[in-house]
């Protein structure tokens, strides 16, 4: 338990800070800050880190990044991951390019469910967003759903005047695919960029548009998920809609239940806050000592705030490539 009652039993394990595509509002522009590769964590330091935590309680687990899947070693990390006691569900948030080749090893693996960033079906838009094609993507999406996760999720971060427009189509393809589609509020992660609060499109008003056309009704199902959408759904189609009003639901952070862990290593306790706890010198120093990274996960618990600080003149430090999604 956290020092809000919140129970803690959820980390995000970034694995790279890199990635094969370069969405506008994730990566500020002409962003020169990785971290070394030298710095990024090891398969083996991810799986101490992963281990430690189970001792403490953490039962589910996903990883991120970046880009999770351009790690050659993303399968071998999954795998072991999986292997953990403790371990209870292991899913992965990507934005599908080299899904087609690697969903069927991901599942062998042991990965559970699969996080599939689709802001718009429109390729000249998810051209401008990302700098990519939609193509593969598409593949990816397909090949996820034949290699048969338990659940396969399509994200959508809502921005004005570039998804805001695509909201009934991306329900309707994923409700096609038996897939519950995110809609995710812009956080403000990304400054300098072609991306600001401009273009913030609020949870509300995405309701509000897709109420046009259906009826949303709270979903009485058993959350998709282990974060913080509210599922709803639509009484026509029968689609599974999830809202994550990080910014304007005030009661977002009431039952937060993770910790990040970033590709180079920093335990941080809250997205939207910038402390963070680095673990590498208990993980490399000549003796790693197995307690001292179970001190530093429990002194993420302690620390965690109550709250994000979006809404309080939040400064970036870190984008979100950078933190781990
Ligand atoms: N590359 C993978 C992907 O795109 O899913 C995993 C990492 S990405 C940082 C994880 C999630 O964060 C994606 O759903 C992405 O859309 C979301 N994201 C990135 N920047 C964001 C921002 N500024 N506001 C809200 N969501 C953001
Ligand atoms: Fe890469 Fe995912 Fe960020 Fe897009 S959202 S730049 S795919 S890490």
């Amino acid at each position: 338990m956290d020092p809000f009652g919140r129970q803690i039993d959820y980390l995000r394990v970034s694995v790279t800070d890199r990635c094969n595509e370069r969405c506008l509002y994730c990566m500020p522009e002409g962003y020169r800050g990785w971290a070394r590769r030298a710095d990024h964590l090891t398969a083996d330091e991810i799986i101490r880190v992963v281990e430690a935590s189970t001792a403490l309680g953490f039962r589910k687990f996903r990883l991120t990044g970046g880009e999770p899947l351009i790690r050659t070693d993303i399968v071998d990390i999954a795998r072991r991951i999986w292997e953990l006691p403790g371990v209870q569900t292991l899913g992965i948030s990507t934005n599908g390019v080299q899904l087609a080749k690697l969903a069927e090893p991901l599942k062998q693996a042991g990965v559970r469910s699969v996080n599939i960033s689709l802001d718009t079906l429109d390729p000249t838009v998810y051209q401008k967003l990302t700098g990519c094609r939609i193509g593969p993507v598409l593949d990816g999406v397909a090949a996820a759903q034949a290699a048969g996760f338990e659940v396969v999720k399509l994200n959508c971060v809502l921005l004005r005047g570039l998804t805001d427009d695509q909201l009934p189509g991306l329900v309707e393809f994923a409700a096609a695919r038996n897939m519950p589609m995110r809609f995710i509020e812009l956080m403000p992660l990304a400054p300098g960029g072609p991306i600001d609060e401009r273009h913030f499109f609020s949870v509300a008003e995405a309701m509000a548009r897709l109420a046009e056309t259906d009826v949303l009704e709270p979903a009485a199902d058993k959350p998709p998920g282990h974060g913080p959408a509210r599922y709803f759904r639509l009484r026509r189609s029968g689609a599974l809609v999830g809202f994550i009003g990080a910014v304007t639901c005030a009661d977002f952070c009431a039952t937060c239940n993770k910790l990040r862990l970033t590709a180079n290593g920093r335990l941080r306790p809250c997205l939207g806050r910038h402390g963070e706890i680095d673990l590498m010198p208990a993980l490399r120093s000549p003796s790693p000592d197995g307690t001292a990274v179970a001190g530093a996960i429990t002194e993420a618990i302690t620390n965690k705030p109550e709250t994000h600080s979006f809404t309080d003149d939040f400064k970036v430090g870190r984008p979100m490539t950078a933190i781990g999604g």
